[in-house]
């Protein structure tokens, strides 16, 4: 039987890509997104017929614990969990209101919680696996009007970390990328002169492609499994 892979945020930006490259590899994959299902079944499809792989589509919220279930309830076995889903919000953390914070909080962090408590059974029934948290450089240093969303990352970080130290007797590997500013819909809210700001603060003088951060994720999805709990820079230089 051929790997398969689930990867929460397919439909658009670092998550179809990296959807595109496990594909390449030959893995049968299970792809959520949350509104954009047309997105997703189109990449499905495309990717069914190039790779010849099975490819299941699912549309809901990962923060809705319920629906994360329904998702599991429909897979017997998985080698490698992609937490990719995440929102961003920007503004001053004393004008945010309680909604806009729980929603970021449930998005960003409880849905990993819930992706990682129904594939960790799966896991262990193949003493294997392979999960993969789709983090944040602000995760470790922080940003301005990034408060919630730099919480979010760094919540992820220390949970990429414990859950790597609990389930690494049982041969499950954790890591996490922390990606800088990739080009993605997620920051389309900034306008030119702003976009040109954050390139002149990048060494490298550029944006993260997302076919980047799949190559990352392919190389962490095959490297040694003594190499778990790490979080892994890939940001062009900025921290
Ligand atoms: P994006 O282009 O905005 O795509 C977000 C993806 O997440 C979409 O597939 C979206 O589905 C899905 N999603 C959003 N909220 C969801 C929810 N509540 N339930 C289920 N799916 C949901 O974002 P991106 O830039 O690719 O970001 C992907 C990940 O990388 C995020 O965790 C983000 O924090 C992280 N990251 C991004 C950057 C960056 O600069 N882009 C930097 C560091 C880290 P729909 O299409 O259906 O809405």
């Amino acid at each position: 039987m051929g790997k398969s892979a689930l990867i929460t945020g397919a439909s658009r930006g670092i998550g179809r890509a990296i959807a595109e490259a496990l594909a390449g590899e030959g893995m049968d994959l299970y792809l959520l997104c949350h509104n954009n299902i047309e997105m997703l079944d189109e990449l499905a499809c495309r990717l069914t017929e190039r790779y010849s792989i099975s490819c299941h589509t699912f549309c809901g919220d990962v923060a809705d614990s319920e629906f994360i279930d329904m998702v599991f309830s429909n897979i017997d076995s998985l080698d490698v969990l992609i937490n990719n889903a995440g929102i961003s919000h920007i503004g001053l953390l004393q004008d945010m209101t309680n909604e806009e914070w729980n929603k970021i909080i449930n998005t960003n962090l409880s849905g990993v919680f819930y992706c990682c408590r129904a594939a960790i059974p799966l896991m262990l029934s193949s003493h294997s696996g392979r999960i993969i948290n789709i983090s944040s450089m602000w995760g470790s240093v922080g940003a301005s009007m990034e408060v919630a969303y730099s919480t979010t990352k760094g919540g992820m970080n220390s949970f990429t970390k414990a859950l790597a130290k609990e389930l690494a007797p049982s041969n499950i590997v954790v890591n996490a990328i922390a990606c800088g500013v990739i080009d993605t819909d997620m920051n389309s809210c900034f306008n030119d002169e702003e976009m040109s700001d954050l390139i002149n603060d990048i060494p490298i003088g550029r944006l993260g492609k997302p076919s980047e951060v799949a190559q990352v994720v392919l190389e962490l999805a095959s490297a040694p499994e003594y190499m778990t709990g790490q979080i892994i820079g890939m940001d062009g230089g900025y921290i």
